[in-house]
């Protein structure tokens, strides 16, 4: 059997404690492919403001952008960071035991905003006791040279990582889902992220509108050629009030099914270099936000044991 290089053991491996990712959410970032510097409205399956009222309503009313030229929300975002990494450090350390943890920069794009917004945020949460490093989630387009700098520097004594949306390697399957990007200027990304010593995870989507399995293992083996480290495979599922909502209750979208995904998934596993740390295997929505498909909804330990079933099926621990 072989067995999965996984992300939690990477990190008890390399650190001797069980760490965890801590996902924090700041207000006041948003993204250039919501706001209109790259495109409106979004990727088509992002629950984004654009398309939920309720969501806008809950929303700061200031948004940062790369040339805000001042930040009179910083303080709060301190707060916010300062917070949420207490808050989750406690719950974590209570249920699950974890010892140290890594700052997960989640929520929207979080390397768009003016440099010293970013610096100080990043600065802020690895200076909370028993944060060890972060991780950035952002795309492609958004990550400025001082950005890249900066992490390079951090990387030196913390865990850095950053974590860019691939989704697909096909143009068209990314003009049809909004993604705002080409395939190649997330190659050209990573391979950037990569001679900046940084630690890269991408994250790819299976069932895309209008791609079979055979164009979801090309982008699997693809992105695995391009040097990323870490790699999260997410289904794709339906949320109320999104674009990709409309074109299902339209009929012109299809979502995966749970036996598609699941085999897919273990053919790209089988494909993929045994370096590369899995960091997620499939995602889900428990809560009634989710339109379709209704599998993704089930509970996750039951998905899981699916997923081990079947990746031991071929030889394959996770
Ligand atoms: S890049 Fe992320 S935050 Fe931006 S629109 Fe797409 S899914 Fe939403």
């Amino acid at each position: 059997m072989t067995k999965i290089k996984t992300y939690g053991s990477y990190l008890k491996d390399k650190y001797g404690v069980k760490v965890k990712k801590i996902p924090i959410a700041v207000g006041g970032f948003t993204c250039p492919n919501i706001d209109g510097t790259v495109a409106r409205g979004g990727c088509t399956f992002c629950l984004n403001d654009s398309f939920s009222p309720n969501l806008a309503k809950n929303r700061d009313k200031i948004f940062l952008n790369l040339s805000s030229k001042d930040n009179p929300i910083l303080d709060n975002q301190i707060n916010q960071v300062i917070e949420q990494i207490n808050r989750d450090k406690k719950e974590f350390a209570t249920k699950i035991g974890t010892q140290k943890y890594l700052a997960y920069f989640q929520a929207f794009t979080n390397t768009y905003a003016p440099f010293n917004t970013l610096k100080k945020l990043y600065d802020v949460a690895l200076e909370q006791d028993d944060i060890i490093g972060l991780s950035i989630g952002t795309r492609s387009d958004s990550v400025e040279d001082k950005v890249y700098e900066y992490l390079s520097q951090l990387s030196k004594t913390k865990e850095i990582w950053i974590e860019f949306g691939i989704q697909s390697i096909y143009d068209k399957t990314l003009e049809r889902i909004n993604r705002g990007h080409d395939a190649k200027n997330v190659q050209d990304a990573i391979k950037k992220a990569k001679s900046y010593g940084l630690n890269v995870c991408g994250h790819l989507i299976f069932g895309l509108p209008g791609e079979n399995q055979e164009m979801m293992l090309n982008s699997a083996k693809e992105a695995f050629s391009w040097g990323i480290d870490s790699v999260k495979f997410h289904p794709l599922y339906v949320v109320k009030n999104t674009i990709l909502a409309n074109e299902y209750n339209r009929g012109e979208f299809t979502p995966i099914s749970q036996e598609e995904y699941i085999d897919t998934l273990v053919k790209a596993i089988k494909i993929m270099p045994k370096d590369i740390i899995v960091q997620r295997v499939t995602a889900g929505i428990d809560d009634d936000s989710l339109l379709a498909p209704s599998w993704c909804g089930l509970s996750k330990n039951y998905l899981m044991n699916e997923i081990k079933r079947a990746l031991a099926k071929e030889g394959f621990i996770y």
